[in-house]
């Protein structure tokens, strides 16, 4: 029986085999029966206990620029088409950024992630994240991800230089869908600023929002894409759709259904750091821990623009689960003598 837990059982078994799933088996898990998700998410669980047995990575978002923004992305707050009463400011200043670090270092964050609105950075603006993260790097072992949108090939590799690990841009949706979400730029100008920053030597994320209006088979295809893109980190958001925007009323997804995505990324990218992202707290509402079963990563503390529930009960989640945060190394780099 095809929603029977044998049969996602040997499903997982292909995967640890090194079995790459099928848009038809992504799909299979996306339309399971409800009664199939104790099934599904043992089977996630298998996989990602192989891979990151009970850990748990924690990232700390830092809202650099807010509002301001040019483009048209229609589940955005900070988009020119959002009618939303959210703070608007240019670039923080370099030591804004580094208290920043500091407040995700006490969150347990092993990751810091320093998010632009707009659709990408000045040179100018590259100038304050490069003496921010310079310092940080000085101060502490965090990893330090960027979100500065379309990035030129220069400004990746002047990222690259200045100690930033990893850049997030996320593909949001399929690329058939793309056009329904936002007219400003294009899916492939996405894919270019990710080539770009691969080719620089920088660690990719790059994730999708689910609940726009797109159908499973488009979650199927931008999970897949990402398999071609051997991308390091996945944010998986689920829409919070923000009041202004025009996705406003959109109607919130079905949290067992939010689930089955979350057992999807992981049986699809084993390997891949799989975060529970924006809009986890208002669609997967009590069923949150379950998430982690699947996935090994989350956000602490607030969104961008919305607020997130208070870093002590992720932290209390994490615990009762069994689970236990991976904590950043607090050796800052020695020095170059010489
Ligand atoms: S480019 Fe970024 S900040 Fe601007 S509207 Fe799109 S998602 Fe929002």
């Amino acid at each position: 029986m095809t929603d029977s837990p044998s049969h996602w059982n040997q499903l997982a078994d292909n995967v640890l085999q090194g079995h790459q799933l099928t848009a038809q088996e992504g799909l299979s898990i996306l339309e399971a029966d409800d009664a199939a998700l104790p099934g599904l998410l043992a089977a996630a669980f298998r996989v990602r206990q192989k891979h990151f047995g009970m850990d748990v990575q924690l990232y700390y978002l830092e809202n650099a620029k807010s509002g301001l923004c040019p483009e048209d992305c229609s589940y955005c707050s900070q988009s020119a088409v959002a009618d939303t009463p959210i703070e608007r400011y240019r670039l923080k200043s370099p030591e804004q950024l580094v208290a920043g670090a500091r407040q995700a270092a006490d969150n347990q964050a092993r990751t810091y992630c320093i998010v632009a609105s707009g659709r990408g950075p000045s040179d100018a603006d590259v100038d304050g994240v490069v003496q921010a993260v310079e310092q940080i790097k000085q101060d502490s072992g965090l990893h330090i991800c960027c979100c500065l949108g379309l990035l030129t090939p220069e400004q990746a590799g002047r990222l690259k230089q200045a100690g930033v690990d990893r850049i997030n841009h996320n593909l949001n949706t399929s690329r058939g869908f793309y056009d329904q979400i936002c007219s400003t730029h294009t899916y492939q100008e996405r894919i270019d600023t990710l080539t770009a920053c691969r080719e620089q030597g920088l660690e990719l994320c790059c994730g999708l929002i689910v609940g726009m209006g797109e159908t499973h088979q488009d979650v199927v295809a931008v999970c897949g894409e990402l398999q071609q893109l051997g991308v390091e980190s996945i944010p998986v958001n689920f829409l919070n759709p923000i009041d202004g925007t025009p996705l406003e009323g959109t109607k919130e997804l079905d949290p067992r259904f939010c689930l089955k995505v979350l057992v999807l990324f992981r049986l699809a990218h084993p390997t891949t750091e799989i975060r529970i992202a924006g809009g986890r707290e208002v669609n997967l509402r009590s069923l949150q821990p379950l998430g982690l079963y699947a996935a090994n990563s989350l956000f602490v503390s607030d969104y961008l623009t919305t607020p997130g529930q208070p870093a002590s009960e992720d932290h209390r989640m994490i615990e009762d689960l069994g689970f236990r945060v991976v904590r950043h190394t607090t050796t800052p780099p020695e020095p170059v003598i010489g």
